[in-house]
């Protein structure tokens, strides 16, 4: 059993379908069963066989309800009921309404829960059962002698009445289940809208500045050789260059975000010397510190080996960086790696504008901010693309914040290799 609320709910449908019908059913076996005796009626005490069957059948799939078989447990209890009804026309020849309302009752019930092929073989069952009905109450006289026709009209409104009753009742739960459905649905397309507008704003705001130093560089080199500055030029190069990293960045990590959802997300671990790697990190962001005005500083133990994802754990690295540059700028960022027992943690910490309380867990799912987009670009997936490569290397990630006094994340990982041999790759200086 799954626990999703659409699970769930099918669920709870079936036991509260079992809960009501068996106590039903009861009724109208020992209703039946005295009767029978007291009349001395064949017709009913046929009628009593086969609701005697089906309260049997009940019981047993409530049994297996409880034990999570959903699927086998109404149909048991529909195919059940079909039986009793092929029965029944047999003997209880003044019920026809109630009984062609019967299938239909059974259809109701086991919809959700049949797979395709075992839905269509319980459909024509209940159409062949319903054209039972018919020929055997509908066309032919009585097979056996009815009960007197007081109790008749007794038993065929109480017949009625249940199974108009139980009907409805399922249909009213399916329409609960359904507009439930249809909320979360409506919700999951808003949030898809809502991340596209954001997401192609967010692609557009490097595209802008790297088209027009495109053409003001092609100006430039159309321009006479005498007005060419070599300086401006390099500087415009550099400037485009900027926007492409952006653009690659926001790509690579839509192109992260599906391969996780599509379970795609692959590590290659390796023996690293993680303090080397932090300090390179930290140098890829040494302009943009300056640009901010943000020291960055690093506190770290002497060499600490571990067996982690080199570039998945630079990502890591880039994507706390590139937050506490984002939102502290002016203020210092620290960065301490330590060990302990055998594991290693990693503090990223600026004096920024802090996370609300109610945001600090919701940053780490997908597109979720805790900013407002017109202050701060961005597609809220750099930490969900963050918790889930440290997870999934065997880590945690948590956030800490005092709202306008900055934040602190931290990353916990196992050491994994606490020997430093040879063989350990010491990581490049990665060019910005
Ligand atoms: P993005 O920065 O693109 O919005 P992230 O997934 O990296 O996406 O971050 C999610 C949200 O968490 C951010 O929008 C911001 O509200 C908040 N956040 C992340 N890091 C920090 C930080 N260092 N200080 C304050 N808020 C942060």
């Amino acid at each position: 059993m799954t626990d999703s609320p659409e699970e769930a709910l099918k669920q709870l449908r079936l036991r509260q379908f079992l809960q009501l019908m068996l106590p039903i059913a009861v009724g109208f076996l020992l209703i039946y069963i005295a009767f029978a005796i007291v009349l001395r009626s064949t017709a009913l005490m046929g009628g009593s066989v086969a609701v005697g069957i089906y309260t049997v059948a009940l019981a047993r799939a409530r049994v297996l309800a409880q034990q999570g078989y959903g699927e086998r447990a109404a149909l048991l209890s529909g195919y059940a009921l079909l039986v009793m009804v092929v029965i029944g026309a047999c003997f209880v020849h003044f019920l026809l309404a109630g009984l062609l309302m019967m299938p239909i009752a059974g259809v109701a019930l086991v919809l959700p829960y049949a797979e395709r092929p075992g839905l269509r073989r319980y459909m024509i069952a209940a159409f062949g059962t319903d054209l039972w009905v018919m020929v055997v109450d509908g066309l032919l006289p009585p097979l056996v002698e009815q009960p007197p026709e007081g109790l008749q009209r007794v038993v065929f409104a109480l017949v009625v009445v249940a199974c108009v009753g139980l009907t409805l009742r399922m249909l009213w739960v399916d329409a609960l289940r359904l507009r439930e459905s249809l909320t979360r649905a409506e919700k999951a397309v808003a949030t898809r809208d809502e991340f596209l507008s954001v997401a192609s704003h967010e692609l557009k705001t490097p595209l802008t500045p790297l088209s027009l130093k495109l053409q003001t560089l092609q100006r430039e080199l159309l321009a006479p050789a005498s007005v060419l500055s070599p300086e401006r030029t390099l500087r415009n190069l550099e400037i485009a260059r900027r926007q492409v990293k952006k653009l690659v960045e926001l790509v690579d990590d839509l192109l992260d975000v599906s391969r996780i959802g599509a379970g795609r997300l692959e590590l290659h671990p390796a023996r690293v010397e993680l303090t080397e790697l932090v300090r390179n990190a930290m140098s890829r962001f040494e302009a943009e510190a300056l640009r901010v005005g943000s020291p960055l500083e690093l506190e770290a133990a002497s060499p600490v080996v571990s067996r982690v994802d080199p570039s998945r754990f630079e990502q890591v690295l880039d994507n706390l960086l590139s937050n506490a540059l984002k939102y502290g700028p002016g203020k210092p960022v620290r960065v301490r790696l330590e060990t302990q027992d055998s594991r290693l943690r990693l503090t990223v910490r600026d004096e920024g504008i802090g996370i609300p309380t109610e945001a600090i867990e919701r940053i780490f799912d997908r597109f979720e901010r805790a900013v407002s987009g017109r202050h701060y670009g961005g597609l809220g997936l750099g930490l969900y693309i963050t918790r889930r490569i440290v997870e999934a290397s065997g880590g945690t990630v948590v956030a800490a914040s005092t709202p306008g006094q900055g934040a602190t994340f931290t990353v916990e990982l196992p050491l994994g290799a606490e020997d430093r041999s040879e063989d350990v790759s010491t990581p490049r200086v990665s060019a910005s």
